[in-house]
């Protein structure tokens, strides 16, 4: 039987158009969310990535702030940068595109980050509140994951959740989400032995590996449900998608999986910033 298409694209288009409501509203009280992007040097595909993320905030009638700096930016320089967008009041979301370059003390850029900002949930504190479940803006692709589980009703608990990969951003913030959904979650990385076999007891699998086709169709339990987080150079994901398409009951696919949702969450949360934060900066 053919698997269910986990449509990214439809679910972003659901958030986005409820999103242009909200901005309306917000607009009617003064209030016009504005996502502050920073972009450090000249690489090609983060340029590329802060420009789709400005023209998102438009489409749905938000602002956005592009501030480029050059690449010889030192780490307290990038610093008052940040701070400075924190103490302003018409900025509600600040997103530090990384990789940043090798001199700039990454963690510590991401951690100067005021917390009510932090809608892409990159500063420790965001992380670790979403991890006892309780945080405001987790971080976007994981956000986005568990919003495409919602939408098509997967169901999580008791079962065996395989995320493999698990940098910051992406495979550690979104087992904890399916932990505290009450699956049972197994985060594989580069040292993980057997990981066929541990693949091979899936019932969901995460794909957040950072390389291309990794993951193999003969890898994958019988009606597993695949969600590939990967995006590599010609649109290609973590998985090899058609070998996947055999083995599984839902999958996504790439383009149009958890990328589109990825930044639909974006705007989501700043948005979300801009209601609680930018309201209460109008009635202080
Ligand atoms: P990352 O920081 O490079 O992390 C990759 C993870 O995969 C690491 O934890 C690494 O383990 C693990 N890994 C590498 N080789 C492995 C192997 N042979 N077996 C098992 N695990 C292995 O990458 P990332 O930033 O999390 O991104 C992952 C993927 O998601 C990439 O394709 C990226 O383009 C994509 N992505 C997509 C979006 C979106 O919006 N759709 C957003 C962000 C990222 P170690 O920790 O041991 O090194």
């Amino acid at each position: 039987m053919e698997p269910l298409l986990l449509d990214g694209n439809r679910v972003a288009t659901e958030v986005k158009d409820s999103l242009r409501e909200k901005v309306i509203s917000l607009k009617e009280t003064g209030i016009t969310p504005c996502l502050a992007t920073v972009l450090v040097g000249d690489d090609s595909s983060s340029a590329t990535y802060v420009k789709m993320k400005g023209n998102a905030c438009a489409k749905i009638g938000m602002e956005s702030r592009k501030i480029h700096l050059p690449k010889e930016t030192t780490t307290s320089e990038l610093l008052e940068i940040i701070n400075e967008l924190n103490e302003d009041s018409t900025v509600h979301g600040i997103l530090l595109q990384h990789p940043v370059p090798h001199q700039i003390d990454e963690r510590a850029a991401f951690e100067a980050i005021s917390i009510e900002k932090d809608v892409d949930g990159v500063t420790s504190l965001g992380f670790g509140q979403n991890s006892l479940g309780f945080g405001e803006y987790p971080s976007c692709t994981p956000a986005a994951i568990m919003s495409i589980i919602d939408y098509y009703n997967v169901s999580l608990e008791g079962k065996h959740a395989v995320v493999v990969g698990r940098s910051p951003i992406l495979g550690k913030p979104v087992s904890m989400m399916l932990l505290n959904r009450n699956a049972t979650v197994t985060t594989c990385h580069s040292y993980t032995e057997n990981l066929k076999d541990i693949l091979s007891q899936a019932d969901i699998v995460v794909a957040a590996v950072g390389k291309p086709r990794f993951i193999q169709g003969d890898w994958l339990k019988e009606g597993a449900v695949v969600l590939d987080a990967g995006y590599n150079k010609g649109n290609v994901g973590d998985i090899d998608y058609e070998a996947c398409y055999e083995k599984a009951s839902a999958i996504t696919p790439v383009p149009g999986g958890v990328g589109p949702v990825t930044i639909s969450m974006l705007l989501k949360q700043t948005v979300d910033s801009a209601e609680k934060y930018g309201v209460s900066i109008q009635n202080s």
